[in-house]
């Protein structure tokens, strides 16, 4: 067995730089833990970001993906193609949030999926404009980068990118960044930038994931469906961090009684094998010609299987109402610690469903950012076996995304392994 140690020293001799990573080199998974290379335990609050909302390896995914495996792996959809695609589009058309009746495309990225919501959008409307929001994530991609609202580290040095790409505000409750202000910047950018009718799509996420875990006003959402709608605009949804049951309804948007023109869709669609989607209204779906969408490996039938006992582990468990229960327990979790003396640099907690994020400063007046806090409890977190993430635009809040199907035990375990990695981050930093 090669140790972590290891690893890490033939990672750096092998694997560009640029492919940053931690030091936990994954032996195997199940549920919601993880055994690295040295035989050390992990709780997993990652779910492999988001992705693996069933848990790693649920038993359902696995023979599905086996049963596959055992009749074809690849044909190409263009070439031969095959039912487990064509039933999940079934499926994706019935449940994604347009209020219409849609229809589905598949592909193998959350940034591709992005690349095609916003293909289709210009080819339905004629136009090529396209307004995303600051802190927004939509992937990697040159369309990607464009699109998402931070410049470091996913946009520095990588330009020049597609033009047409505008930003406005994004609602930000704690940083004091309200539903009006942000609609304001939008009405600016419409008089200094860019006319509305130049603009095919608005895209954004229901609950800002990379960004920070900012949760989007019902309020904002509604002034973004009326002017998409008073201007002849489409409205992106950009699920793939929020859906799949990870908010509390399958959806993200769907806490808002929005509904959206197109909707993408990754990460835990698949429970762990490469796959996203753009479901659409049907009219607007139509606009892309034959042949103007898919890949090779677009809809590959091992993570169509995949996806379709996700879709099926999602209904029988009711993973929607088993988020809304370990979201309630980490977040009255944590509100609890930061009630705690000595513990007021948790400037904040917030939760929509499973997506459980709070934010770290340098005192609760200032609402300075910690992000050297931050990653402190991160790495606290992960030498005592706990699998953390951080995000924001500031570096400084740690969020929470575990498998919906922890129990109820691992879960527990997890949240005092959280809290001792707390208390010893802030005793750390207040030191220095
Ligand atoms: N959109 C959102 C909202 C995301 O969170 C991500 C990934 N973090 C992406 C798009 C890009 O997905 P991928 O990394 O699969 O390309």
């Amino acid at each position: 067995m090669t140790s972590s140690a290891q690893l890490q020293a033939r990672q750096k001799a092998a694997v560009a730089p640029g492919v940053a990573t931690r030091g936990i080199y994954a032996e195997r998974a199940d549920n919601a833990e993880l055994w690295d290379v040295d035989g050390k335990r992990y709780i997993d609050f990652a779910a492999g970001i988001a992705v693996n909302n069933t848990g790693h390896r649920h038993p359902r995914v696995m023979q599905a993906v086996q049963e596959q495996a055992q009749r074809f792996t690849h044909t190409c959809f263009h070439v031969a193609p095959y039912e487990g695609y064509v039933r999940l589009a079934e499926r994706l058309n019935a449940i994604a949030p347009t209020g219409a009746e849609n229809r589905t495309m598949l592909v193998t990225t959350g940034a591709e999926a992005v690349e095609n919501a916003v293909k289709i959008a210009r080819a339905h409307t004629g136009r090529s404009g396209v307004v995303a929001f600051s802190g927004g994530f939509h992937g990697r991609t040159m369309l990607g980068m464009a699109l998402t609202g931070k410049v470091s580290p996913y946009k520095k040095n990588f330009g020049p990118f597609p033009a047409e790409i505008y930003h406005a505000a994004f609602p930000n409750a704690y940083l004091g960044v309200t539903t009006e202000d942000a609609i304001a910047s939008l009405e600016r950018l419409f008089v200094s930038d860019v006319e509305p009718d130049r603009v095919a799509a608005f895209i954004v996420e229901p609950v800002q994931g990379e960004g920070g875990f900012n949760i989007a006003p019902t309020s904002f959402l509604r002034r973004l469906r009326e002017i998409a709608d008073e201007n002849g605009i489409l409205l992106i949804v950009d699920e793939v961090q929020a859906g799949m049951a990870r908010t509390g309804r399958m959806f993200g948007i769907e806490h808002s009684g929005v509904t959206a023109d197109l909707v993408t869709m990754a990460k835990g669609l698949a429970g762990g094998f490469p796959l996203s989607a753009v479901v659409g209204k049907a009219e607007i779906m139509a606009a892309a010609h034959p042949g103007g969408l898919g890949g090779t490996y677009a809809g590959n039938p091992l993570a169509v299987a995949a996806a379709n006992a996700v879709l099926d582990v999602i209904e029988e468990e009711d993973l929607c109402a088993r988020a809304r229960v370990i979201g309630e327990r980490i977040a009255s979790t944590l509100r609890a610690i930061a009630q705690r003396q000595g513990l007021e640099r948790i400037g904040d907690v917030r939760a929509l469903g499973a997506m459980v994020a709070f934010e770290l400063v340098e005192d609760r007046e200032s609402r300075r950012a910690a992000p050297d806090l931050a990653a402190r409890v991160v790495s606290e977190a992960e030498k005592r076996g706990l699998i953390l993430l951080s995000c924001g635009t500031r570096a400084n809040v740690i969020r929470i995304l575990s498998p919906l199907t922890i129990g109820d035990d691992t879960l527990a375990e997890g949240l005092d392994v959280l809290e001792q990695a707390i208390g010893a981050a802030f005793s750390a930093i207040e030191v220095h």
